[in-house]
C-alpha cells in the first residue's frame, strides 16, 4: 500500500521517534546497570570490609585463650571440677565481654570441657564435635574455620578454632593438647543488609547461600550440587539436616532478582559476597531517562509544530499579499482596458455629436428652407387669389370697354384697384420679417405708441360694437423702432377684435405698468381664449385659423421677433376669468442703462 504524501512525514517522524526512545532505553538502561554496578560494588566493598574487620577481629582470641593456665590445667586435669568450673566461669566472663556467642574447648578428642555456655540448657559442655572441620584443622595445628548452624542450638554461626599447645615458648612443645573455639554470630549482618533494596547474599565455597537479606534464598544453592558435595554437607553437618535445593527451585517471585549481580571473596573458606543490582530498579531509571526522552521530544514536536505554523499563516499571508496585488493589478488591466473602451466611446459619441449638429445644422437649414417654402406657397396662395380676380376684373373691362360700357369698365377697373390694394397689404406684411429697420432705434414713450395704435383702431372697434379700455397705470420708456412697436400693439388688439366678433360681450383692456425692470403690457379681451393645440403652434409662420382671406398667419410670428429684437418676451395665455391674455414684456430704458453702466 501507498502511503499518501502528507501521512508519510508524521508516521516517518513517529518511526524516528520510536527509535530514539528505544535507543534511549536501551543506553540508559545499560547506562544505569553500570552505574548501579558500580554502587553496588562501593556498597558491596564496604559491607565486604565490615565483615572482614569482624572475622579478623576475633581471629587471634582462640589462639590467645589457650595460653590460660586454668586451659592448661583442665586438660592435664579434666577431672578437676574446681579447676573446670572456674574455666567455665572464666570464660562465660570474655564472652559476655567479647560478645561472641560462645566459647568452648575440647580435648584432643573433640569432646567439650569447657564452655562459656556451661549453664544453658544448650550448654556444649560433654559434647562431641570431633567430626566438624573446624576441630580437625585445629588438631591438625591450623587454625580451623567453619561456617554452619550448631548441632545443639541449631543457630548458625562462626566457628573459628585454636590449637592449644603445652608452651608458649617459641620453640618449646609443638604438641597440640585441645582446641579452644570461639562461635560468632554472623545473623547481625543480615540486620543490617535489610535496609537495602537489592539482595546481599554469603555464599560458601560449594555455592550454598548461607547469609542474606532475602530469608527464602538461605540454605539454597545457587546451582544444583553433585551428590559428593551434598554427601560432604551431611558429613559435616553444616546445615544441619536440611536438604540443600537450588535457588532456581524457588517459587518464581522469590527468584525472580536472582540474576546478575557483583561478587567478592571473603575471608578464608572462599565465601563470596553477591548483590544483585535491582533489575526493577535500572528499569525504573531506563523508564525515567525514556520518558525524559519523550517529552523533550514532544516539546521539540509541539515548537516544530508550532514554528511550521507560523511558516504557514506567513505564508498564507504572503500569498494573500499576492493575491491581493494580482488582483489589484488584474483590476487595474480591467480599468485600463474599460477606460480605454470609454475613450474610444467618447470619440464616437463626439464625432456622433459632430455628425447630429452638423446634420441638425443642415436640419435647421432644411428647416429654414422649408419654411422659405412654406412661406412661398402661403404669399402664392395669398396674392393668386387677388391676382386671378385682377385678371378676370380685367377681361371684363376689356369686354365693358369693346362693347363701349364704360361705367362697367369702370367698375371692374374700380375692382381691380381694390385687388392690387389687398396685395400691396400681403406685401406690405411680409416687410415686416425684415429685421432692418428704416428708422432709427430710439427712445420709445410706450402710452404714446398704445394711444397712436389705440386711435389708429378707434374706428373698427366702433364698426364692430367693441370696447377698448386703456389703462396707463405707469409711464414706461423703452429702447427700440417706434412704428415697429405700434405694429405689434396693433397686430394684438386686432387679434383681439377678432375673437370678440362672434362673442356675446366684446370686451377688449390694454394695460401698462412697471415689473422687475420691464415694462409690462397685458391685451386681455372676452373672446373664447385659445384652445390647447392652438397654443402649441400659436407663434409659427402662417399658422392661422382664420378663413383664406381674413388672416395670413404671420402676426404673432412677426410681432414675436419684433418683441425679441427689443430683447423683450412675448407670451400667451387663458385669464382664469376666461378670454385669452397676451402679455408684452420689454426691459425698461433705466434697466438698460443700468447694465450698461455695470
Ligand atoms: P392671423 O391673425 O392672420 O390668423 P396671427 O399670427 O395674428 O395670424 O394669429 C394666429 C392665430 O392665433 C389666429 O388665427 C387665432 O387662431 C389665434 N389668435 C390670435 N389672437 C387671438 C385671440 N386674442 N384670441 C383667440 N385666438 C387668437
Amino acid at each position: 500500500m501507498k502511503l499518501k504524501k502528507p501521512l508519510l512525514l508524521p508516521v516517518l517522524a513517529l518511526i524516528a521517534a520510536l527509535a530514539v526512545l528505544v535507543t534511549t532505553y536501551v543506553m540508559a538502561a545499560r547506562k544505569a546497570s553500570n552505574d548501579i554496578s558500580e554502587a553496588s560494588e562501593r556498597q558491596l566493598q564496604i559491607i565486604a570490609l565490615d565483615l572482614e574487620s569482624v572475622l579478623q577481629k576475633f581471629e587471634t582470641l582462640p589462639f590467645a585463650l589457650g595460653f590460660q593456665s586454668d586451659v592448661l590445667q583442665a586438660l592435664a586435669h579434666p577431672d578437676d571440677r574446681q579447676n573446670i568450673q572456674n574455666l567455665n566461669q572464666a570464660l562465660q566472663l570474655i564472652q559476655r565481654q567479647s560478645k561472641v556467642v560462645a566459647i568452648f574447648m575440647l580435648d584432643r578428642s573433640g569432646m567439650t570441657l569447657a564452655s562459656s555456655n556451661w549453664d544453658s540448657s544448650t550448654s556444649f559442655v560433654g559434647r562431641d564435635f570431633g567430626f566438624r572441620p573446624y576441630f580437625r584443622e585445629a588438631i591438625k595445628g591450623n587454625p580451623g574455620r567453619f561456617y554452619g548452624i550448631g548441632n545443639t542450638t541449631n543457630i548458625p554461626g562462626y566457628f573459628l578454632a585454636q590449637p592449644i599447645y603445652a608452651s608458649a615458648a617459641e620453640h618449646g612443645d609443638k604438641t597440640v593438647l585441645g582446641v579452644m573455639a570461639i562461635k560468632i554470630d554472623l545473623t547481625e549482618f543480615e540486620h543490617t543488609w535489610r535496609s537495602s533494596e537489592e539482595p546481599i547474599t554469603l555464599v560458601d565455597s560449594s555455592g550454598v547461600v548461607f547469609l542474606s537479606n532475602r530469608p527464602a534464598w538461605k540454605y539454597h544453592s545457587l546451582y544444583s550440587l553433585d551428590g559428593q558435595v551434598q554427601q560432604n554437607l551431611a558429613g559435616t553437618h553444616q546445615y544441619a539436616d536440611q536438604a540443600i535445593t537450588p535457588v532456581s527451585s524457588l517459587p518464581k517471585p522469590q527468584r525472580a532478582e536472582f540474576g546478575q549481580h557483583v561478587t567478592r571473596n571473603i575471608g578464608r573458606l572462599g565465601w563470596q559476597l553477591m548483590l544483585f543490582p535491582s533489575q526493577a530498579r535500572i528499569a525504573r531509571i531506563a523508564l525515567l531517562w525514556t520518558m525524559a526522552a519523550a517529552l523533550l521530544l514532544a516539546i521539540a514536536a509541539i515548537s516544530l509544530w508550532a514554528v511550521y505554523q507560523r511558516r504557514r499563516r506567513l505564508e498564507e499571508r504572503l500569498t494573500s499579499a499576492e493575491y491581493l496585488d494580482r488582483t489589484i493589478a488584474q483590476r487595474t488591466q480591467e480599468l485600463m482596458v474599460a477606460n480605454h473602451t470609454l475613450e474610444a466611446k467618447y470619440a464616437k459619441l463626439q464625432e456622433t455629436e459632430h455628425l447630429l449638429r452638423s446634420t441638425q445644422n443642415k436640419l435647421i437649414q432644411a428647416g429654414k428652407l422649408a419654411m422659405l417654402g412654406q412661406m412661398a406657397a402661403g404669399i402664392a396662395h395669398e396674392l393668386n387669389q387677388p391676382l386671378a380676380a385682377i385678371r378676370a376684373f380685367a377681361d371684363n373691362a376689356i369686354t365693358f370697354l369693346s362693347r363701349e360700357q364704360r361705367d362697367k369698365a369702370a367698375e371692374n377697373l374700380g375692382h381691380i384697384s381694390n385687388a392690387s390694394a389687398r396685395m400691396g397689404k400681403i406685401v406690405g406684411q411680409l416687410n415686416g420679417f425684415s429685421r432692418k429697420s428704416h428708422e432709427a432705434v430710439a427712445v420709445i414713450d410706450l402710452s404714446k405708441s398704445i394711444e397712436a395704435a389705440a386711435l389708429l383702431l378707434s374706428n373698427e372697434f366702433q364698426t364692430h360694437g367693441a370696447s377698448l379700455r386703456i389703462d396707463i397705470r405707469e409711464e414706461a420708456q423703452v429702447v427700440g423702432d417706434s412704428v415697429r412697436t405700434e405694429q405689434v400693439l396693433i397686430n394684438l388688439l386686432r387679434n383681439a377684435l377678432d375673437a370678440v366678433d362672434n362673442a356675446g360681450q366684446k370686451n377688449v383692456s390694454l394695460e401698462l405698468e412697471r415689473d422687475a425692470g420691464d415694462a409690462v403690457i397685458r391685451i386681455r379681451d372676452s373672446g373664447p381664449g385659445i384652445p390647447a393645440q392652438v397654443a402649441l403652434h400659436l407663434f409659427e409662420p402662417f399658422f392661422t385659423t382664420k378663413p383664406s382671406g381674413k388672416g395670413l398667419g404671420l402676426g404673432l410670428a412677426i410681432s414675436s421677433s419684433i418683441v425679441q429684437a427689443m430683447n423683450g418676451r412675448l407670451t400667451a395665455n387663458n385669464h382664469s376669468e376666461g378670454g385669452a391674455e397676451f402679455v408684452l414684456r420689454i426691459p425698461l430704458l433705466e434697466t438698460l442703462d443700468k447694465t450698461m453702466e455695470a
